[in-house]
């Protein structure tokens, strides 16, 4: 069979968690929780699934969850949005983000994208017959240079991604950079995709600056976030897209043949604990920031020099001071020799630049990480 994308194998995150556990290693690789979400979360899945919402949920999401995901965009960023007509709940972030490009990008369409970027974004484009325009952050702080942006925009340009805070080096856009992607996208047909995912995961006291805070950038965008990262529950793949109303009507129509629906109970229990532990949502940025510093801490006396980390949940370090291999090889050979599993930046890229760096995902408990700190001070 001729494949349709030629240049795609197995994912990176995929191919890391199998060495892993093959090596018996610290899996800080693929990210995920090994902590557990709220007790409330559970209980009222349970609840939900014995009460007998075991049959499909609305197509577009179970009304109170799409309710109260209005609710708490009002609250945390100014916007009131319109639960029946501009939210859509989905099965993950990634099925959002492959719906979004299903419903707007034709054949020859091109898609900014800024490098790296989570591995999901390109073959959902290519899939869809259009062309990625890839365009690097600038190191170190994985920040936009919005010329270059400006500059590679061509009528054929459909749409241009962001994502913030960062996957994977946690830099976070400002209300500055808004203003600018703003500037680049008014009077032309340019629509954007917001991925959000970790956008309760903004640190030292900083806000998470969504395009739902942006006039401007709200119309013409899809947002879209995922209650995996937030209620620490990856694998129940509920996410969302919050879109204008024109943008969801064309969201949907994708929606409904990909999947439908999704998890009819874990909606119900997402909607409830939302309504219930709202500081759930509100402390996870001290959480995750305690986390971080944690982490951090216990690598200070390490080879390994550590970047800086706005948001998310991943930690960037540099091993140069470590080895010459390239990241793929220094991630092999690490989880082999020192039973440590991260992610090389390269499949981040279409061109990966000459740096030696490697992610590690710090969303572990402290016997996990430091465990994993113990084995990354002996490298
Ligand atoms: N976007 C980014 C930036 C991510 O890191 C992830 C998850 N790793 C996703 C999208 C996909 O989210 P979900 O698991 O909800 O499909
Ligand atoms: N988003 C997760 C990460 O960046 C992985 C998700 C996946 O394995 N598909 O590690």
């Amino acid at each position: 069979i001729q494949s349709k994308l030629p240049n795609v194998g197995t994912t990176i995150f995929t191919v890391m968690s199998q060495l892993a556990m093959r090596q018996g290693a610290v899996n800080l690789g693929q990210g995920f929780p090994d902590f557990e979400g709220p007790r409330e979360l559970f209980d009222a899945l349970a609840r939900h699934v014995r009460e007998g919402r075991n049959q499909y949920a609305p197509m577009t999401g179970v009304p109170k969850l799409r309710e109260q995901i209005a609710l708490k965009t009002e609250k945390l960023y100014g916007r009131r949005i319109d639960a029946d007509s501009d939210i859509t709940v989905t099965s993950g972030a990634t099925e959002a983000l492959f719906a979004a490009f299903a419903a707007v990008v034709r054949s020859g369409d091109e898609v900014i994208l800024l490098d790296p970027c989570y591995d999901s974004y390109a073959p959902a484009v290519e899939l869809n017959g259009g062309l990625c325009v890839r365009i690097p952050l600038r190191l170190p702080d994985f920040s936009v240079d919005w010329q270059r942006v400006r500059d590679a925009v061509t009528p054929r340009t459909r749409i241009i991604l962001i994502n913030s805070p960062h996957n994977p080096s946690g830099a976070v856009l400002h209300r500055a950079d808004m203003d600018a992607l703003a500037d680049i996208v008014r009077d032309t047909g340019i629509l954007v995709i917001s991925d959000e995912v970790y956008e309760h995961m903004v640190f030292d006291g900083v806000p998470h600056y969504s395009v739902l805070g942006h006039d401007e950038l709200a119309s013409r965008s899809f947002v879209i976030s995922s209650f995996g990262k937030t209620y620490h529950c990856t694998g129940w793949k509920v996410g969302y897209c919050v879109a204008p109303p024109a943008l969801s009507a064309e969201f949907r129509k994708v929606h409904q043949y990909l999947t439908f629906c999704t998890f009819n109970a874990a909606q119900c229990a997402i909607a409830d604990v939302l309504e219930s532990i709202p500081q759930h949502y509100l402390e996870l940025p001290a959480f995750y920031q305690a986390k971080r510093d944690h982490f951090r801490s216990l690598l200070a006396g390490s080879r390994f020099q550590l970047l800086d980390v706005p948001g998310g949940y991943f930690q960037l370090v540099d091993y140069s001071a470590i080895s010459e291999l390239d990241d793929l090889a220094f991630c092999e050979w690490l989880v082999a020799e020192h039973k440590v599993a991260a992610i090389p930046l390269s499949p981040f890229y279409e061109t990966a630049p000459d740096a030696r760096l490697v992610r590690l995902c710090f969303a572990k408990n402290e016997a996990t990480l430091a465990d994993a700190a113990e084995r990354l001070k002996a490298v």
